[in-house]
């Protein structure tokens, strides 16, 4: 069983990073409104996500660390409907099964905390312990008990950017959170909560917001928000494409095509424009078990969606063209 637990979690962690965005949906999830991020060596040899959020019951901290357990969803229809960000139950037991795993919890009303630790995939008892209200889940030494996995990691840096870069795109959407990463004891984004313009100008820079195009539209069930640079903006590239589809960080082709597009076709210029576009649409019109990291989507109608960002895009650059 073990063994199933951690072939099942290659999927699911891959690398650090994926570790750090279930962990990092999961305290977004709890509603928590701030959060830090301590990691060590790219997070492999440390990633610790603590928050604020609404905790976990004593009884139920081993509850969470098991496999296809979760307290989001209750039906398979409740799939197609869901608002929250993890809903298969398998991010803590996948990273409990490749780390050394401490998850500490104090629900607003407790006396204390609680903690629990799964050592090479067996829980301990669990025991008394001192968190303020919310959650704090440290996983070290990853992939120490899969070699074969360990082996596919690139260098700390390597690793690093990975978490950096999932980081960021969570923390661009979420303006309301405030965030701290730190990276061997090194401050490396302290982001107050703020508007929108203040986290992207943040993150993304002041020369980013001075470049873009401020966006808003609506059609239907459709509605598009964000920020498109202008080609005055010297660092676009593919990297700094963000594009969320109601709250997610994706990559979809239809999306990507239909931007680009209309950056060629206005401005005319064939450089990759540089985003931040935030989509949000009926959560049954698009298709987001494509795979388990949740970062391929598939629209029910893409044409429609095509057609849509095009024309958001196109009436945007056009006003600024004149
Ligand atoms: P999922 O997120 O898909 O439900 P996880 O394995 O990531 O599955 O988490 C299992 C359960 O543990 C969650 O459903 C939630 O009830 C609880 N949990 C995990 N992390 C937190 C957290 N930071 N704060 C509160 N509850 C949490
Ligand atoms: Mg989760």
């Amino acid at each position: 069983d073990h063994l199933v637990n951690q072939i099942a979690a290659g999927e699911v962690v891959e690398r650090p990073a994926s570790a750090l965005k279930e962990l990092l949906e999961n305290s977004l999830d709890a509603g928590a409104d701030k959060i830090t991020v301590d990691l060590a060596q790219g997070g492999i040899k440390l990633i610790r996500v603590t928050d604020n959020g609404g905790g976990i019951a004593a009884d139920d901290l081993p509850l969470a660390l098991d496999r296809h357990a979760t307290s989001k969803i209750a039906s398979l229809d409740e799939l197609e409907q869901v608002g929250t960000l993890g809903f298969r139950g398998e991010g803590l037991a996948s990273i409990a099964s490749v780390s050394r795993l401490t998850l500490i919890s104090r629900q607003e009303d407790a006396a204390h905390a609680h903690q629990i630790l799964a050592i090479d995939g067996r829980l301990h008892p669990v025991e008394p312990a001192a968190h303020a209200p919310g959650t704090s889940v440290e996983a070290v030494d990853l992939y120490f008990n899969t070699p074969a996995r360990r082996k596919f990691l690139k260098s700390d840096n390597t690793e690093y950017a990975h978490c950096a870069a999932v980081f960021e795109r969570i923390a661009l959407a979420r303006p309301d959170v405030e965030f701290l990463l730190r990276h061997n004891g090194k401050v490396v984004w302290r982001l107050p909560q703020g508007s929108r313009a203040e986290r992207v100008a943040a993150l993304l820079g002041q020369d980013f917001i001075q470049a873009s195009l401020p966006l808003e539209h609506v059609a239907g069930p459709l509605q598009l928000t964000g920020f498109i640079a202008d080609p005055t903006y010297s660092k676009a590239s593919r990297d700094a494409q963000y594009f969320y589809v109601n709250g997610r960080f994706v990559r979809e082709k239809t999306a990507q095509h239909a931007l680009r597009q209309a950056y060629r076709d206005v401005l005319h210029h064939e450089r990759h424009p540089a985003y931040v576009l935030f989509l949000t649409m009926d959560p049954a019109a698009v298709d987001v078990n494509v795979h388990p990291t949740k970062i391929e989507v598939r629209f029910r109608e893409s044409q429609a969606v095509h057609q849509f960002l095009f024309h958001s895009l196109n009436k945007t650059l056009s006003g600024s063209a004149g």
